[in-house]
């Protein structure tokens, strides 16, 4: 079994529609394959029309959250959300208050780029965004399309990285209330990515364990930007807290280099997952 349980489409920031996703997963042999995006839900319905014979889709998404820090600056972290209820109110307004948050946020990062001559537009990035959740990665894309970077890594490289000046960072939310929102929503959440440093600040264990307390399900253990003793540390926090863990590609299609099935969950934690969820159920064709 090949269970890849995190990847996005072109309703966020991948680059394969939600149908070529699914078609993708099976020609990649995945058996079951989660289709997370960035802050909504809107590959969902495509995904499921286009499900081909023998793979099983999860319908989940990846929520942007910051954690509180010491130093006043929140941490930004993401919050895999699976099998909620896409129909909940409350899920729906914040989904809502994100996806707004990224075109204005976008349009600044853009305005800073073109006010120091890197020549991209706007029109440029929501054209190749085509209606998906605008996201860095976008904008990465445009500055390939201008020929002032070689790859979508090489931009944030040199002008995406939340270091940089034309970084302006967008709305997020409480990863306690969103660790929540997922749970009242019969969902079922697990913590992406915890220790994925290259992309900045990491949180410390003591906000794994409170989140652990709040009702986080599980912690993406194997994932493209874990090396050996990341995995090993967040094994151990695991079987500490008592969470399932889970592994996953985090595909983005032609935005990242990792291809689909790269990582993957144990059966038995994948059922464990299934097990918890009340909002919506896996789907096979
Ligand atoms: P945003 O959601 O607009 O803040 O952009 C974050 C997204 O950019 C992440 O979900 C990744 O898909 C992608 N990303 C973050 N860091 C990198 C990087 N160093 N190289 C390529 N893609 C990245
Ligand atoms: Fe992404
Ligand atoms: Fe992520
Ligand atoms: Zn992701």
């Amino acid at each position: 079994m090949r269970i890849d349980l995190h990847t996005h489409s072109t309703a966020s920031d991948g680059t394969d529609t939600p149908a070529e996703l699914v078609a993708a997963a099976r020609a990649a042999q995945v058996d079951v394959v989660a289709l997370t995006d960035h802050d909504t839900t809107a590959g969902w319905a495509p995904a499921i029309s286009a499900l081909p014979p023998g793979i099983t889709l999860v319908p989940g998404a990846e929520l942007s959250c910051t954690a509180p820090d010491p130093s006043g600056r929140p941490i930004p972290l993401h919050l895999l959300g699976y099998l909620f209820d896409p129909n909940n109110e409350m899920f729906l307004a914040e989904l809502g208050r994100l996806r707004d948050s990224r075109l204005s946020r976008g349009r600044r990062i853009v305005d800073r780029l073109a006010a120091d001559g890197v020549p991209i537009s706007w029109e440029q990035v929501l054209e190749i965004s085509a209606g998906g959740n605008v996201g860095r990665p976008h904008i990465g894309r445009a500055l390939m399309q201008a020929g002032v970077v070689e790859s979508v890594d090489d931009a944030f490289g040199r002008y995406l990285h939340s270091g940089s000046p034309y970084y302006v960072p967008k709305e997020e939310i409480d990863v306690l209330v969103a660790v929540r929102l997922v749970r009242t929503s019969g969902g079922v959440p697990v913590f992406a990515h915890p220790l994925a440093r290259r992309r900045g600040r990491v949180v410390p264990d003591s906000v794994i364990a409170a989140m652990a307390t709040a009702g986080l399900a599980g912690l993406e253990v194997d994932h493209p930007d874990h090396d050996d003793a990341d995995r090993a540390h967040l094994r151990g926090l695991a079987a500490e807290l008592d969470l399932l863990i889970t592994g996953s590609s985090d595909y983005h299609g032609g935005n990242k280099a990792v291809p689909l099935g790269a990582y993957g969950t144990a059966p038995a934690a994948f059922e464990a997952l299934v097990a918890q969820a009340s909002g919506a159920h896996p789907v096979a064709a």
